[in-house]
């Protein structure tokens, strides 16, 4: 099942990186080169371009570049929709032509070398191999700090992510038809690949500078980035609220064991008990009835998503079954 020698496809999300680009295919297409020369890599590998609605040359280049290397295509989006929207697309669009597909930035901050490695895993084996930063030196203080408290946020929520991995992967074929029955609208690709399974490997490698040009996330796009990846993976904000709505509940009966005792030991000013139960008693039953609902909109956030209920990784059917067939 596993080609040894497969046809590789490599998408890239851009977004106006007309700056770049000329580098990028470069180096793209060296290591297609050697890897084709080594043998492998099928020599049908291809490298594809998506251009995520950019407002400078970066589409022109993208048809400038086809023209001049043979294993370049391109795909352009109508308008920007956001590198996991554009990622996404150029995956679909590309697994029907691929045995498997690496996904990387356009910015060469992932090391183009471990491709490589991660192919290999493939050969092995390995239906996702996920590219990890072993070192965020180059990136500014500010960037490791937040994306180091994402992580660890991400992991107290409970979701399966890789811990300083982004979207540079290989995903095979298969991976990616499994990736394409996830049919949910919000995607958060780093945090859907985990819940697919198959045999995982993990190649590492040290993350670059941007070669030319600026980030394309700035603030903004990150957090809502993060707040998108909670929301879109977790209902686990909702039990929070359920939760404190116990813990106002249990507050709220020692209150009224307190207001009512010192109440009848003629401790309180007139009014106090009374206010103080009816306060806490309320709160507890607000919080409670809004984490109640909230339980049910998790419900309904599931629901509505359709995801695949189990992925088949293998099948073994009987012989005698596999006769009829032929039959
Ligand atoms: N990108 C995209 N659409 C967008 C924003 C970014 O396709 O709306 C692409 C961008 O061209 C790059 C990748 O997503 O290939 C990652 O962006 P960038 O390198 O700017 O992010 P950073 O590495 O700074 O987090
Ligand atoms: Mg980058």
């Amino acid at each position: 099942m596993y080609h040894q020698k497969p046809i590789l496809g490599i998408v890239v999300p851009c977004y106006n990186e007309e700056e770049v680009l000329s580098l990028t295919v470069e180096e793209l297409d060296s290591v297609l080169d050697k890897m084709e020369k080594e043998g492998l890599v099928s020599s049908e590998s291809f490298i594809l371009f998506v251009n995520d609605g950019s407002r400078d040359q970066t589409w022109p280049l993208i048809e400038d570049l086809k023209g001049r290397y043979e294993r370049v295509s391109g795909l352009n989006l109508a308008a920007n929709v956001g590198h996991q929207n554009a990622l996404l697309g150029g995956l679909m669009t590309a697994k029907q032509h691929a045995d498997c597909l690496v996904s990387i930035d356009a910015d060469l901050q992932d090391d183009v070398r471990v491709i490589r490695d991660m192919v290999l895993r493939y050969r092995e084996g390995c239906d996702i191999v996920y590219g990890v930063r072993s070192s965020r030196k180059r990136d500014t203080w500010f960037k490791r700090t937040t994306a180091e408290s994402f992580y660890k946020l991400m992991e107290g929520l409970g979701l399966r992510i890789v811990n300083n991995h982004a979207d540079y992967r290989l995903m095979s074929r298969r991976a990616l038809d499994e990736l394409a029955r996830f049919t949910e609208v919000n995607i958060f690709l780093r945090g859907m690949v985990p819940l697919l399974g198959f045999q995982t490997g993990v190649v590492y490698y040290e993350r670059l500078e941007r070669a030319a040009g600026e980030s394309k996330y700035p603030l903004k796009k990150m957090i809502n980035f993060a707040l998108e990846g909670i929301t879109s993976l977790s209902v686990k904000p909702i039990r929070m609220v359920t939760a404190a709505g116990f813990v106002v509940f249990a507050v709220s009966i020692v209150m009224a064991i307190y207001g009512i005792t010192s109440n009848l030991m003629g401790k309180a000013v007139s009014g106090w008990s009374s206010l103080i139960v009816s306060m806490w008693f309320i709160g507890g039953v607000q919080l409670l009835s809004v984490g109640l609902i909230g339980e049910y909109i998790g419900k309904i956030y599931r629901e509505v998503k359709r995801r695949p209920l189990y992925i088949v990784e293998r099948e073994l059917p009987p012989a005698v079954r596999r006769k009829a067939v032929d039959e």
